[in-house]
């Protein structure tokens, strides 16, 4: 007998070979079935609860993925693309995982049939170049001469984004509010300069734009309705102290044998307070923020000189304010004189729902401005946020890249088309290969049609008809049950979704197809593996799933 060669820690679970990557590529189709239907504007959302009892409501792929808690480690790079698409472009995160899993699954026959990985993935890098040539092509160049063009393009970028949420009802009145906001911004285009505030109640169509930073009216000390409550050209001091009597903190030990000495330590705390707000009071603001608490006594103080004061305004507030306004957020009382104070043209609190919001509006310095959006219940309201945040990003892409295609799967077709004519001059192996990737690319009409309910044989056959006939910006018709010219249709999406989706779906098939072998430590204190591991990866397990 041949002494057994221990060459891993026992329990270690490897599975290599052919099967371990179609094992792979299974883990990866599971994935993608589970965000399949969410796509496009007939697509449907997922309730999905967390182990603690949270539900949230989502269309939003990168949304989805990140609540799916996968553990399969193949298919976490799923996850990754869809998150990696959120961060660089802001939509299109379902769309890459679908393409990823399609491309997998068309040359999952070729794998196993002993196709060396290798020659797959030099055909999808082949594929992804030939697409990234065409869409940069095809793009459409908007000129940036007249404003009015630049909006109109603007909101229909904006519009196609949101059609495929919750929203969509509202997508033409949410999208002008959405270009608004971003071309409130200057030229660099920050997110974090466009505020966005949720007020449960009331209808969609109630939630307005307000040029200029607004928040919740935070936690207000009695004497506080005394104090004016709107100003003009206003001046705003903006601090980092703490504007209260309060008990003390760590454990210092005064004694004191008389009552004089007693009521001395007790002056002196007030004199202190005292001396804190006279200096905010002489530098000439009447608009007082504070971070930490402005206590009962400074309120009264600041009300008695017709000043507004807030304390506790969160960090991100209040340095939007800081921006917005101009000033210094000061942490000492003694250097606050007018260099420091921020100005707005107009301040003021106001109601909104059952809320009251500070508003400052005319701010000189950045340009900023806050969405407070109002709607039913708080799950709505949330996913109403991701899906504007959704539509912000494409409006500022669409800024920096000024190019568009046709959405509604009419892009993939043409890519499908070019790839198939392609795949007819060469020969061999990359032949097959690349018309594997053509088909895998028909994925996104193909899904748009299934979840409109529609025939997609029936629409894919006049689709890859018209696209032969040089009808290059055909896709599919949402509402006709139809094909029709997407790019007539306005349906349109910066081109910048396009090539980073397909180049992130196409590096995560590579990357699926490029690992061979999965060696998994056993967990320290766990029993060696005994049939299974997650997703059953058990020991010699390799089996497709
Ligand atoms: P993603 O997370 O990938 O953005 P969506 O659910 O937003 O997924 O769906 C986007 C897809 O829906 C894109 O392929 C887009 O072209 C398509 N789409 C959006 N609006 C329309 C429309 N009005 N008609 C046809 N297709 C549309
Ligand atoms: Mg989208």
């Amino acid at each position: 007998m041949q002494p057994q060669i221990v060459l891993l820690k026992e329990g270690t679970d490897t599975s290599q070979g052919k099967p371990q990557l179609v094992s792979n590529i299974n883990a990866c189709q599971s994935i993608v079935d589970a965000v399949r239907t969410t796509l496009g504007p007939r697509g449907m959302d997922k309730l999905i609860v967390d182990s603690q009892g949270k539900a949230t409501i989502s269309n939003d792929g990168a949304t989805i993925m990140k609540l799916l808690e996968i553990v399969h480690p193949a298919a976490k790079t799923l996850v990754d693309i869809a998150k990696s698409q959120d961060a660089e472009v802001g939509d299109g995160t379902t769309s890459v995982v679908l393409l990823a899993g399609e491309f997998l699954k068309q040359v999952k026959p070729f794998v196993e049939e002993g196709v060396h990985p290798r020659v797959i993935i030099k055909a999808i890098r082949k594929a992804l170049q030939l697409c990234m040539e065409k869409i940069n092509e095809m793009a459409v160049q908007i000129e940036k001469q007249s404003k009015e063009e630049q909006r109109a393009l603007l909101e229909k970028c904006a519009a196609t984004a949101m059609s495929s949420k919750l929203i969509h009802q509202q997508k033409d009145f949410f999208s002008k509010i959405v270009v608004d906001a971003v071309l409130s911004l200057d030229e660099l285009l920050p997110l974090n300069m466009i505020g966005i505030k949720k007020v449960t109640g009331g209808s969609l169509e109630e939630s307005q734009l307000i040029s200029g930073v607004a928040f919740k009216k935070t936690f207000a000390y009695a004497g506080f309705e005394m104090a004016p409550k709107s100003y003009d050209k206003c001046k705003i001091a903006l601090l980092n102290i703490e504007l209260e009597l309060k008990a003390e903190r760590d454990n210092a030990e005064i004694r004191v044998d008389n009552v004089k000495e007693y009521q001395k330590v007790v002056d002196a705390e007030w004199q202190i307070l005292y001396n804190k707000l006279a200096k905010i009071h002489e530098s000439g603001a009447n608009v007082v923020l504070s971070k930490l608490p402005i206590g009962d006594v400074a309120t009264q103080y600041f009300a008695d000189r017709d000043i507004f004061c807030a304390g506790r305004v969160p960090e991100e507030d209040l340095k939007r304010t800081m921006k917005a306004c101009g000033g210094a957020v000061m942490t000492t009382a003694n250097d606050i004189n007018a260099s420091v104070l921020g100005l707005c043209e107009h301040f003021e609190e106001r109601q909104v729902g059952g809320e009251r919001f500070n508003l400052f509006q005319g701010c000189p310095n950045a340009k900023t401005s806050t969405l407070i959006l109002r709607g039913g219940a708080e799950q709505f309201l949330e996913e109403t946020e991701r899906s504007l945040h959704d539509a912000i990003m494409i409006v500022r892409r669409t800024i920096k890249h000024d190019s568009v295609v046709a959405g509604g799967g009419a892009i993939e077709m043409e890519l499908s088309k070019l790839l198939r004519d392609y795949s007819r001059t060469i020969a061999g192996k990359e032949q097959l290969l690349i018309a594997a990737i053509a088909k895998g690319l028909e994925v996104i009409p193909r899904q748009l049609c299934d979840n409109a309910g529609f025939d997609a044989t029936n629409i894919l056959n006049k689709l890859r008809q018209k696209h032969a006939q040089g009808g290059q910006w055909f896709g599919v018709d949402i509402t006709k049950e139809d094909i029709s010219d997407n790019f007539e249709q306005c349906v349109w999406e910066p081109s910048i979704i396009k090539i980073n989706a397909l180049t992130a779906a196409a590096e995560a098939a590579c990357m699926v197809l490029s690992v061979d072998e999965t060696i998994k430590s056993p967990k320290a204190g766990e029993p060696p593996m005994a049939g299974g591991g997650p997703m059953g990866m058990g020991r010699g397990m390799g089996r497709p799933m």
